[in-house]
Order: structure tokens, then sequence, then C-alpha cells
């Protein structure tokens, strides 16, 4: 029998790899985890967690204005953007060294080093410049920003650097309107920048439910940010420290920041994939089946590589499932049904399973609840900002098929209504489930009347 160095190596130390590797290596497997940048991956290092930090700063704002209602007189409010970057930075840190004491304490070696692939068995650590072999590989290398190639835009920042920036713009132009470019309009707004979205289509948020994308659209320009639907960038030229930006359009904006936010690729390039015979996709994603296998039999792929759903949960599942499969004896596929999901833009998006466009493709007979309503905060804050709440109900089976909120807190509705929703959930159970008051989710359980209007 052919030995190798280590029963699993793992390349990328973000969401998938280190759930991967530590269970694999609770399992009794000889595991070894290559990561070039920092352990953790984007998630905590450049996605998810500093981001939501960011939209905690950004939400103060909205917070005093609000304030003011309820009796607050606060004066001589001020933002220190260094103060926010030196906390999220120690509490990146922080975290990457939790990342890094549970891998060790599973058990599994870890290399600061990029790794690519020299065949099949074969990894080679650049930096170190030497080889190990491994009897299965699992590649959870994740993504990175994808920037259009426009004249100038080289100029342009992504979200990668959004998280370093020296000094806070006085103003931005982020390009793209899905969940990044929607959270750090929203982000920037809230810290006082101001912002222009640039979008080439006819509405934010594409794939969202209609209602959700007509009311966040409402709401963010309803708080300040500029949003400009049918319009592309064609061209970005340095200006005296700021750019100009021309508009297909034919408007010319000058702005002291572009930020492209217009979707991730994932990293296969330069990795040795094909040479050891992985079969890529058209968008450069590593192909896998049900069990996250390639079409390489010892090599695996977990995360935002393989362009499944590219939500942290999504890769930590992956990861999970791969090492049950491979390494407990124990084959696990995942339910991509039903993933909870939520936009932290201002105000939130909270979203599970369908939106109604495509409910009503595959439910003949359709019940739609909907309720839009000013939430409480605001008859004394006097915000003009309305709440929107959605649930879709097959009319056949009586089970909600798709609930969509918008609001505050909509991300916290939506991981709970997942849970009633997996349990397939009707809408005799949600009216039967007692309503919590005053609450702005009460609404879900107390929708009667079905929405009889055009939804947009
Ligand atoms: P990653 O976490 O990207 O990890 C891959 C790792 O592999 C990286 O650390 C990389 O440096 C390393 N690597 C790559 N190539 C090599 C190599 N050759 N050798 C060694 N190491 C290598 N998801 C949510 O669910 N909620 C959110 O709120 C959310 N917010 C986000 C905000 C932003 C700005 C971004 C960019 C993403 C956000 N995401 C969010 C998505 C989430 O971050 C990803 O889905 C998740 O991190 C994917 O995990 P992964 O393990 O596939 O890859
Ligand atoms: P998205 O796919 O969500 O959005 C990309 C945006 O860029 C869309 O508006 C798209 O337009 C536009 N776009 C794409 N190509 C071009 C182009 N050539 N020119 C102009 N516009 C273009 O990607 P993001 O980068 O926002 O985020 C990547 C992924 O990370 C998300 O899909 C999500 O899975 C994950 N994520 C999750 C978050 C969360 O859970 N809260 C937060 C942030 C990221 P169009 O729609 O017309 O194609």
């Amino acid at each position: 029998m052919t030995s190798f160095d280590y029963d699993l190596f793992v390349i990328g130390a973000g969401s998938g790899g280190v759930r991967a590797a530590r269970m694999s290596a609770t399992y009794g497997a000889k595991v070894a985890v290559a990561e070039e940048y920092r352990f953790g991956g984007t998630c905590v290092i450049r996605g998810c967690v500093p981001k939501k930090l960011f939209v905690y700063a950004g939400r103060f704002k909205g917070e005093f204005e609000d304030a003011a209602g309820f009796g607050w007189q606060l004066n001589g409010v001020s933002f220190d953007w260094q103060t926010l970057l030196a906390n999220k930075d120690r509490e990146i840190d922080r975290l990457e060294g939790l990342y890094r004491k549970t891998l060790k304490n599973a058990g599994a070696v870890s290399f600061d080093d990029r790794a690519e692939l020299l065949d099949a068995h074969t990894v080679r650590l650049v930096k170190a410049d030497k080889t190990i072999t491994a009897r299965t590989i699992l590649i959870a290398t994740g993504g990175h920003p994808f920037v259009p190639d426009i004249p100038g835009s080289e100029n342009a920042i992504t979200s990668s650097e959004a998280f370093h920036l020296k000094a806070l713009p006085k103003r931005i132009a982020i390009v793209g309107a899905g969940y990044i470019a929607v959270e750090f309009a929203s982000i920037f707004n809230g810290l006082g920048v101001e912002v222009v979205q640039i979008y080439r289509g006819p509405q934010i948020m594409r794939g969202f439910d209609d209602d959700m994308r007509d009311g966040l659209s409402e709401e963010m320009r309803k708080r300040g940010v500029d949003i400009r639907v049918d319009t592309d960038v064609t061209e970005i030229t340095p200006e005296g420290g700021a750019y100009a930006v021309k508009l297909s359009t034919g408007d010319v904006l000058e702005t002291d920041l572009v930020m492209f936010a217009t979707g991730r690729a994932p990293n296969t390039g330069t990795l040795g994939l094909e040479g050891a015979g992985v079969e890529l996709g058209p968008k450069g994603h590593v192909v896998v089946d049900e069990y996250s296998k390639t079409s390489v039999d010892n090599i695996y792929a977990v995360g935002d590589v393989t362009d499944r759903v590219a939500l942290t949960p999504v890769a930590i599942r992956e990861g999970a499932a791969f090492a049950e499969t491979v390494f407990n004896d124990n084959p696990v596929s995942i339910d991509y049904s039903g993933i909870p999901t939520a936009v932290f833009s201002e105000p939130e998006i909270g979203t599970v399973g369908l939106t109604e466009a495509e409910a009503r493709e595959k439910y003949p007979k359709l019940d739609v609840y909907k309720s839009q309503f000013r939430p409480m905060k605001h008859t004394l804050s006097g915000r003009d900002e309305k709440m929107i709440m959605k649930l879709l109900v097959d009319g056949d089976s009586g089970r909600v098929v798709g609930c969509h909120v918008l609001g505050a807190d909509a991300g916290e509705i939506a991981q709970t209504v997942a849970i009633a929703m997996h349990m397939g959930a009707t809408k005799a159970d949600f009216d039967a489930t007692m309503a919590l008051h005053p609450s702005a989710a009460e609404e879900l359980v107390t929708m009667r009347e079905k929405w009889q209007g055009k939804s947009s």
C-alpha cells in the first residue's frame, strides 16, 4: 500500500476548510492545512465579521437621528474612523488566533503558505518550496472580488480594501447592486459618506423577491443613497486626488473613491487543478458531485470555490459533510433548499425559501400574504420608513414556501422562521401560534387576509 505524509491535505483555512480539517482530525485522520493569507478566511478576515462590525457602526447615525423623538438631545456627536478600524482589527486578530488554536487542538498541522497541486496526491508549498503527499486533498480556496475590465478600473477598490481605508472618503461611487454593494452603500451612508450606487439593471438585488427589491431601494434612497439604475460605468479617470466616472447615461460623476462590488470569482488559477485532472466549470469553479467529490477520486472541494451557494454556513456544512463522508464512513449530502439569508443593508432584508416569482412558477395555486406598516418605533422617531413582511403559501398543501422581511432585525426573524419552514410548517401552523406583542414579527402570525393587489 502506498504511504502518504498525511491522510488529508486541506488547501485554504476559511469557513469550509477549517471545519473539514478539524472534524476529519477528530475522526482520527492525520491532517495538514495550508493558508496563504490569514487563518479564518474571507468571512472572518474580510467578509461577514468585519462587515457586520461596520454595519453596527453605520447604524448609529440613524439611531441618533431617531433618538430626538424619544427626548434625547445628542450634542457634539462625532465619529472616528481610526477608532473603528483599530477595534475591528483587534477583534479580527483575536478570531484568527482562535481559528489557529482550534486546528492545533484538533491535532491538525498548519502551514502559513500557498499550496499548489503537482499531481492528484502531491502538493507543493510555494514559500517553503517543499512537497507533501496526501491520500485525500480538499480544495477550499474560496474566491476573490471580480472587477470588470473597464478603462481605469484599476483605480478602484473592492470590499477587500474597504476594510483598510486610511481615511474615510467624503464621496464614494459603488458599482453593483448585489449583497456587497448594498451593504457597503448602507455602511458608508451611515458613516456620513455621500454614496452613489451604480447598477446596470433596472432594479437592485436581482434574484430577491420584487417587493424586497423595490422596498429596499425606496428606503435606501430616503436615507440618502443616490441609486442610479440602468447605468454602466464606462471609464474612470483620476483627477487631482479624485475621480471622474463616466457613465453610460452620458453623465460624469465626480467622486473621491470608486468601489466595485460586482461579484466574486473562484480561486482556482495557478492551483494546478487541471494538471491533476480536476474538471473546472465555465466560471473557473471546481465541479463536484453531491458529496463534494471532484472528477478525481481522491480530490474534493467545498465552499465558494465550487460556486454552489456562496454563504459561510453553507461552506461550513459542506466541510462537515465532507468529513462525515470521507473520514467517518457516513455519506452526507447537503439540502440546499430553504437556506435563510440576510442582506445587512439599512434597512435589512431577511429571507428564506422562494421568491414570489419562483413560487408562482412552481405552485399553480399560490396564496400571498403581505403586510406593510410603519414600525412602532417610528411613530415617535418620525422616520418615514415602512416595514414589509410577506408569506408565500402553497394553496394546495398550505405549506409556507417563502418568507420575506424588510426592516429592523429582518435577518434574526428569517433565521427563526427558517426552522418552522424546515419542519414543513403550514400557514395554519403560523396562525395557530400565539403572537408576541408588541413586536414586528407578530405580523407573521396575524396576517389573515390574502393579498389581493398586484405584487410589485
Ligand atoms: P474562504 O473563506 O474564502 O477561505 C478560502 C481561504 O483559502 C482563504 O483564506 C484564502 O486565503 C485561502 N487560499 C486560497 N488559495 C490558496 C492556496 N493556493 N493556498 C493556500 N491558501 C489559499 N457570507 C455569509 O454567510 N454572511 C455574510 O454576512 C457574508 N458577508 C460577506 C461579506 C463580504 C465582504 C464577502 C466578500 C463575503 C461575505 N460572505 C458572507 C461570504 C462568505 O465570506 C463566504 O461564503 C465564505 O467565506 C466561503 O468560505 P470558503 O471556506 O469557501 O472560502
Ligand atoms: P453578487 O453576485 O451578490 O452581486 C454582484 C453584483 O454585481 C450584481 O448586482 C451584478 O449585476 C453586478 N455585476 C456583475 N458583473 C458585472 C459587470 N460586469 N458590470 C456591472 N455589474 C456587474 O456578488 P457580491 O460581490 O455582492 O457578493 C458575492 C457573494 O458573497 C454574494 O452573492 C453572497 O453569496 C456572498 N455575500 C453574502 C452576504 C450576506 O450573506 N449578507 C454579504 C456579502 C456577500 P446583475 O445582478 O445584473 O448580474
